[in-house]
């Protein structure tokens, strides 16, 4: 059968596409190198536990349209993202607000918080003065300047030198552009109007977005690309660019994260789904427990057990998962290289996060999709 649009990748923008163009009467075809479909968002179930395989989702947007679509395919749950810091044994709630500072200083009204900060942000101004710096020269000035010494070594130098493995001193300043405080008692992170996970877990939203479409797992594109070529009028690529061009100008570089799970006898390991620890001497940035996602309250103790997944953030090697694009000047050269490539090609069509080199969270990567004429995909 020769089909009208050969999908490669079934992660949420080829299953978005999918999904769409099928209704529109297209016959699809779907292949995915990995052993399951939904790229990123698939989740292995353990002891009765979805665990995010490639690191924890939450979808958050304030776009009504995304919402409605991805509602329409499976209920999202109230799930609302509110983590929480461990510094060395201390809490702190996130993202910084009146919670953190009580925590933090003992104030209590918001008067009190902002004059904490600003009276360690005057600090911070007048040793840049006195070091002769009219602006900061590195992220730790940088965030000095925007939340004061106490939340800055408390909650951003430890957490921000792993993630980059680089010391603060050692960052640009661009990197943090704001560190926003909120001075009202709220421990939500997301300011979107809609957040959650799907009822039932990831795989949900994925299954019901191909329901109907034939797909193949373990199928590389790149280990028959003549074939697979041949198959279809059109082809949507969600893979990685630089791989569909055999690598010419270069590789472009990604960040990734190293996952260490564990399943634990016990209902409850930290109470939240989500811990960062700020401290440097803690080798992992975050834990992540992932029944939290989608059991709430006592039903928490329903299930015997609980998985953790300790993420460590690593520089990225072949073989790794390719997470988050590097967007620094000469990778975004390079991108744009492969970019006018791809612009040139007549039936293939290039989306997504890996083949456009841009780290996406998933409600634009669905608003996209659903912006697309399916009818007439080429031009952008
Ligand atoms: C660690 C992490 C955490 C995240 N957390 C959030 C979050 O909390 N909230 C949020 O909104 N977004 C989050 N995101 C972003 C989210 O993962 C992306 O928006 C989404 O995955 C993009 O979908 P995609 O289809 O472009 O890419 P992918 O999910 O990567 O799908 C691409 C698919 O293509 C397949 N593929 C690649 N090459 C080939 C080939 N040659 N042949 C066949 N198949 C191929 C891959 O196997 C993969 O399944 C996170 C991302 C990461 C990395």
């Amino acid at each position: 059968m020769r089909y009208d649009y050969l999908i490669v990748g079934s992660g949420l923008y080829g299953a978005t596409f999918a999904h769409l163009a099928h209704k529109a009467g297209k016959r699809c075809l779907v292949i995915d190198k990995r052993p399951q479909l939904g790229g990123n968002l698939y989740c292995e179930e353990i002891e009765g536990i979805h665990v995010h395989k490639y690191g924890a989702h939450i979808f958050h947007t304030s776009n009504k349209e995304v919402w409605d679509f991805v509602n329409g395919i499976v209920p999202f749950n109230r799930y609302t993202n509110s983590p929480v810091a461990n510094f060395r044994g201390e809490l702190y709630n996130l993202p910084f607000n009146m919670n953190t500072f009580h925590q933090m200083w003992g104030v209590v009204t918001p008067e009190q918080a902002l004059a904490k900060i600003e009276e360690q942000r005057a600090e911070a101004k007048a040793a840049m003065a006195a070091a002769g710096a009219a602006e900061p020269r590195n992220l730790e000035e940088q965030a000095l300047l925007l939340v004061g010494r106490d939340i800055y070594e408390k909650l951003v130098k430890g957490y921000t030198e792993k993630q980059w493995g680089r010391a603060c001193t050692d960052l640009p300043a661009f990197i943090i552009k704001r560190l926003p405080v909120r001075l009202v008692y709220d421990n939500n992170y997301f300011n979107d109007k809609y957040q959650g996970i799907p009822e039932g877990g990831y795989n949900r939203l994925i299954e019901g977005l191909l329901e109907g479409i034939e797909t193949r797992t373990d199928t590389d594109f790149f280990a028959d690309r003549a074939y697979w070529e041949s198959v279809a009028d059109q082809i949507v690529f969600t893979g990685k660019i630089d791989e569909f061009y055999g690598y010419r100008y270069g590789k472009l570089e990604y960040r990734t994260v190293r996952f260490e799970q564990e399943l634990l006898p016990c209902p409850n390991y930290q109470g939240n789904a989500v811990v960062n620890y700020t401290d440097r001497i803690v080798p992992y940035t975050r834990i992540i427990e992932h029944k939290h996602f989608e059991s709430f309250g006592q039903a928490v103790y329903d299930n015997p057990n609980t998985v953790i997944s300790r993420e460590y953030s690593t520089e990225w090697q072949e073989g790794m998962e390719p997470f988050y694009p590097v967007n620094d000047a000469k990778n975004n050269a390079l991108y744009q290289q492969y970019k006018a490539l791809a612009d040139a090609e007549a039936r293939v069509h290039f989306g997504g996060r890996l083949a456009e080199y841009k780290y996406y969270d998933m409600a634009p990567i669905v608003e996209k999709v659903l912006k697309m004429n399916i009818n007439d995909i080429d031009p952008e």
